[in-house]
């Protein structure tokens, strides 16, 4: 069974939700069946990330993310970095520093992009974490980085079962589509061959992303709420402008605080709805029972 769990659902300026950072857990089994899974990764861990997992560590079947009332940092095996935004980075210093003095665990695995990895460290990183009580430091101190090559479709897996894509996104443009390296991930189970696409941040791109939609069983998909001339993510009208065969699997997540304060009860009748934090979505039942409507997990 592959899970998905947000630490929060929030925009990037989100003050009443955690920025949309996501663990999603591989179990043998199943979360009903283990107190903790047999693999995991985090896509994305932003600057609210840290009090997001803080918080998911208290929460009925997280307690293998809790330490004596901490945060058990390593549990945490692998990492993805969508972009280099800081709603999607702003943690790691935190996660590095915590899971390289705070234990003794293994380096987490970082899996990123090719085109991300000299920036992480020489742009973002480097100023917090170029220099320890050892001396000088790189980000293989930190991280087992595993380089993607999204040129060559490069992929991870999870338990050798399921299989992540970056798939590159339309986000910030410097003059052309694709020309500042963002991903999104399309998540494969080997066994069923059933497909999740999630978005990552993006500009409305059915031309990119549309295939993968269509064939995809269940869509995470970023929104911006408000309108705005030039977005540079997907707005609301815009996704509502898709086929209601694509909405109807199609979560949303990435919300501004616009959200409690309007009335999108279309959501839940036009798209699967708004993703909710702290909770598990069940993408891949591995035991071949049925998931359940809208990838709510079971238990
Ligand atoms: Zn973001
Ligand atoms: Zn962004």
């Amino acid at each position: 069974m592959l899970t998905l769990t947000f630490l929060g659902v929030g925009s990037a300026f989100a003050k009443r939700n955690f920025q949309s950072n996501a663990l999603v857990e591989a179990w043998n089994v199943g979360p009903h069946a283990q107190s903790e899974p047999d693999d995991n990764l985090l896509i994305d861990f932003g600057g609210t990330g840290p009090l997001a997992l803080h918080q998911l560590k208290d929460q009925p079947g997280f307690g293998y993310l809790n330490d004596a009332g901490r945060i058990r940092y390593a549990a945490i095996r692998n990492l993805f970095i969508t972009h280099l935004h800081g709603d999607h980075i702003g943690g790691l210093e935190e996660l590095a520093v915590m899971t390289r003095y705070g234990t003794n665990s293994p380096r987490p695995r970082l899996h990123i992009a090719k085109p991300l990895v000299a920036p992480l460290w020489e742009n973002s990183l480097k100023g917090g974490l170029g220099v320890h009580a050892d001396g000088m430091a790189t980000l293989s101190d930190y991280f087992d980085v595993n380089a993607l090559d999204p040129v060559e479709n490069a992929r991870f897996a999870l338990l050798n079962r399921n299989e992540f894509t970056p798939i590159s996104t339309d986000h910030i443009r410097i003059r052309t589509k694709l020309d500042w390296p963002s991903f999104g991930l399309l998540i494969r189970d080997r066994s069923s061959a059933e497909t999740v696409l999630y978005s990552g941040d993006t500009r409305f791109d059915p031309e990119g992303l549309g295939p993968l939609m269509r064939d995809a069983k269940l869509i995470f998909h970023e929104v911006q709420l408000e309108e705005e001339a030039r977005p540079v993510h997907a707005t609301w009208s815009e996704l509502r402008s898709l086929p209601p065969e694509i909405r109807k699997k199609m979560r949303l997540y990435h919300v501004s605080d616009a959200h409690f304060d309007r009335q999108y009860a279309g959501a839940e009748v036009e798209f699967l709805g708004f993703s909710r934090a702290q909770i598990r979505y069940t993408l891949f039942d591995s035991q071949g029972g049925p998931s359940l409507p809208g990838g709510l997990a079971t238990d």
